[in-house]
């Protein structure tokens, strides 16, 4: 791994570095509404979904278009139009402090049958999103915006919701005897229910071998984007800036319907990625001074901060959203199986990938003893040497907001790398002051400075 980084030409660029196979990946997003679009015209089905981790390959599968509302909510806020839909969700008795992803689309519900009839508003963003078929919810996570949010978008729009069964067990019930086998077939279970009910709302039987071959590219698709990702970017200087991760990323967390055709794109940004590694580029136009990740959700309404920060030399080279590392399961014979051990692998295996056989013993243990552990919240700090993270408490999400201060206590104990935490919102940008922000960050630099001595006098890789 290289150790030094190399000045770049700064002259005429954007501070972020931003790779140039990225486009190619963006523009898939926009082509998604309108192929949905397209869909709806023709009288197909077409699914608003919540982002999980089931139902993807299914709807391939059945032929069911599909966007996300969660996502659609980050497009109106980048584009400026979110506060007309949190003021109308605000006005029709929901709170403010409701999940902004679904206060946006309960507003832009509420325009689409109140005002137009069901026709897609015409100042929505990306030709907006067609009024739909079938709402897919989900109830893990343990966030009940999931369902209980898209429970009550079904009333507006009057169409079928299923909610799609995620168990969340705490670590120590994760762990437990035989609990990964249940939760294993107990979700197999409950998509093969899920399986029935598109049958009968689409009139066809579902296309087992389709569904196969479909998950099979994915699975190759996720191992070409997990490599650039999870792996090439804990090189030094890292070549890829989070603002990039953001942009391709959507691709295969939502869905894609051509996963051969995406992992090209995505084997193009891994060339690109290791010509930067091969030459010391870094991903910003900047020597990097400060590895950086940025933890909770993206700062979609506020995505300039990248930009600003990158002349100071931070590179922010880990976020969250990432793909399963590969797996073999060509033992599986059941496709509804292998979907089900691809997607959810259980903490006990995250914890054998993530450390020697020692040490992940000692973690289990810890957790059984105690119900947690700090070690695997530093692993992160560790694969990708971080000097400090910045951290967003959505002031819509509940669920990530409520344990901040439980990881920033972690990272400290366990890696010695300090987190800045900032009040913001994933979509309201009225919840964010960038500038004071920002005079915050400058600020914190002297004790990531800090604690990269202490790290040194302790020891430590980084
Ligand atoms: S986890 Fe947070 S952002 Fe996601 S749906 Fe729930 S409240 Fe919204």
């Amino acid at each position: 791994m290289a150790t030094e980084t190399k000045p770049v030409e700064t002259t005429r660029k954007r501070p972020v570095n931003r790779l140039q196979t990225v486009y190619a990946l963006r523009a898939l997003t926009d082509k998604q509404y309108e192929d949905t679009r397209k869909a709806a015209e023709a009288g197909k089905p077409v699914a608003w979904c919540m982002v999980e981790p089931w139902h993807g390959s299914l709807l391939n599968a059945m032929d069911i278009e599909s966007v996300y509302p969660e996502s659609y909510a980050s497009v109106c806020s980048a584009a400026g139009a979110a506060k007309a839909y949190l003021d109308r969700s605000e006005s029709e008795g929901f709170p403010s402090t409701l999940c902004g992803y679904l206060q946006n689309v309960l507003g832009y519900a509420d325009r689409m049958i109140t005002d137009l009839g069901g026709d897609i508003p015409p100042e929505a963003p990306r030709g907006g999103m067609p009024k739909p078929a079938l709402i897919i919810g989900n109830s893990g996570g343990t966030c009940d915006a999931r369902y209980k949010g898209f429970q009550a978008l079904g009333r507006y729009l009057d169409c079928p919701v299923w909610i799609t069964e995620s168990p969340s067990p705490s670590p120590r019930e994760a762990l437990l005897p035989g609990a990964y086998e249940r939760d294993v077939q107990f979700i197999m279970e409950h998509l093969r229910q899920f399986i029935a009910f598109l049958e009968k709302l689409v009139g066809r039987k579902f296309d087992y071998d389709k569904f196969e071959e479909d998950l099979d590219h994915q699975m190759e698709m996720n191992a070409v984007w997990y490599n650039i990702t999870d792996e090439l970017r804990t090189a030094r200087p890292s070549p890829m800036n989070s603002r990039d991760h953001y942009s391709a990323m959507q691709s295969v967390l939502m869905r894609t319907t051509d996963p051969v055709g995406v992992k090209k794109l995505f084997e193009n940004m891994r060339d690109e990625v290791q010509h930067r590694i091969d030459n010391g580029i870094a991903g910003i136009n900047y020597p990097e001074k400060y590895r950086m990740s940025f933890q909770g959700l993206g700062p979609w309404s506020h995505m300039q901060i990248f930009d600003i920060l990158a002349p100071r030399g931070w590179n922010f080279v880990r976020e969250g959203y990432h793909p399963q590392p590969p797996i073999d399961l060509s033992w599986v014979k059941d496709p509804i199986e292998k979907l089900v051990r691809y997607r959810r692998r259980g903490l006990e295996w995250n914890i054998d990938h993530d450390f020697g056989p020692k040490d992940a013993a000692r973690i289990k243990k810890e957790i059984m003893e105690k119900g947690f552990s700090d070690e695997p919240a530093a692993v992160d700090a560790r694969d990708y040497q971080l000097d400090g993270v910045l951290m967003q408490t959505s002031l819509t999400c509940r669920l990530t907001s409520c344990r901040t201060g439980l990881t920033i206590d972690r990272m400290m104990k366990s890696s010695k790398v300090p987190v800045l935490l900032y009040y913001g919102d994933m979509i309201d940008a009225r919840l964010v002051d960038v500038d004071a922000l920002m005079k915050r960050c400058e600020a914190f630099e002297e004790t990531m400075d800090y604690y990269k001595e202490e790290r040194k006098k302790a020891g430590m890789a980084w």
